[in-house]
């Protein structure tokens, strides 16, 4: 179960004495958006207005001023480097999962000296997982990550800081969290073994056949965009994947390459949003998970920056790089 704190929310509305507020959530949690908004009005009279588009993480905070007093923003923590608003209230909706020492039966292959990861739903058993690991005669290392992130030991999908900061004092990470998405960014950004423990099934895996998948099909892509004469160059719009700069420079390099490219800000990237641009390539500076695991669905290769350069013969495929949203 989530712990939506509806406790804290009820007193923080109260103390704020706001009339309204806006309730952002991604997919998986709006299923509750009902539930909570009920509650909500009939505890402390504030008018609750559901956002409905969809929503990845605090790196696309809706802007409610005009919609609402105040923002709840739930399933994601603060990204500091974003600033501090003290009209919105993040609900990270932890996780009660709870391990106990028969992890270590799944954990052979786990070396001695270990980073310990998590999403945030899963940041409070790192305490409890650090302790197994040291019982069991490890080293465990936690590290803090630049101002991308929030808490020691998180990893967001486009920022694995947390891990290179104990990289050189560990063989390989315990990830603790569901789903490929989370451990992929560290599995991309570090070169060692990324193991995942997830809490609510108890299973452990290895990354490194999933991150090579899709890594194959990243060398595909440059392969296929090697020859391209036209690139639009996407650049978003919301606050926490705004890479314009970074937009202006992939630019600049594919003129200076001979290329044809063009710059477009977009706030939703998607095929249909792309489809009326007649181009050969496309490089993204937006969420760089869209062009890596999103790939498929779109019909002409899409690259990150780095890739790009690798494409361009900036960069050998050896150097390949996770394109990490830095603060
Ligand atoms: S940029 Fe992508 S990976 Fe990073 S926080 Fe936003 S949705 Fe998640």
């Amino acid at each position: 179960m989530f712990d939506f704190e509806l406790e804290t929310i009820s007193r923080w509305i109260s103390d704020g004495g706001f009339a309204s507020v806006a309730l952002q959530m991604p997919e998986g949690l709006k299923i509750r958006a009902p539930e909570i908004s009920e509650f909500i009005e009939r505890e402390t009279g504030a008018i609750p207005v559901i956002v409905g588009r969809p929503c990845y993480g605090a790196c696309d905070l809706f802007d409610y001023h005009g919609w609402a007093d105040a923002l709840i923003h739930f399933g994601h923590s603060p990204i500091p480097s974003q600033g501090d608003d003290p009209n919105v209230l993040y609900i990270e909706s932890r996780s009660d999962a709870d391990v106990d020492e028969s992890i270590l039966d799944s954990l052979g292959t786990l070396p001695t000296k270990v980073g310990l990861l998590a999403t945030v739903q899963y940041l409070g058993l790192i305490p409890k997982v650090r302790y197994i690991l040291e019982s069991s005669g490890r080293t465990v290392r936690v590290g803090t990550g630049d101002r991308r992130i929030c808490h020691p030991g998180q990893v967001l999908g486009c920022n694995c800081s947390a891990a290179e900061a104990v990289d050189a004092d560990v063989d390989g990470f315990l990830f603790i969290g569901e789903g490929d998405f989370h451990p992929l960014a560290a599995a991309f950004g570090m070169e060692k073994q990324v193991l995942v423990l997830n809490p609510v099934t108890g299973e452990v895996r290895d990354m490194a056949e999933t991150r090579d998948r899709i890594l194959r099909r990243r060398f595909a892509a440059i392969q296929g965009a090697k020859d391209a004469q036209s690139f639009l160059v996407i650049v978003c719009s919301k606050i926490g994947q705004n890479r314009d700069e970074l937009a202006d420079r992939m630019v600049a390099l594919l003129r200076d390459h001979g290329r044809t490219a063009f710059k477009v800000v977009i706030e939703e990237i998607n095929p249909t949003a792309l489809m009326s641009y007649q181009v050969d390539a496309f490089v993204n500076t937006a969420c760089p998970r869209i062009a890596m695991d999103d790939a498929a669905r779109y019909p002409k290769p899409m690259l990150t920056p780095p890739e790009l350069e690798i494409a361009l013969g900036e960069r050998q495929w050896g150097e390949y790089l996770f394109d990490q949203i830095r603060p």
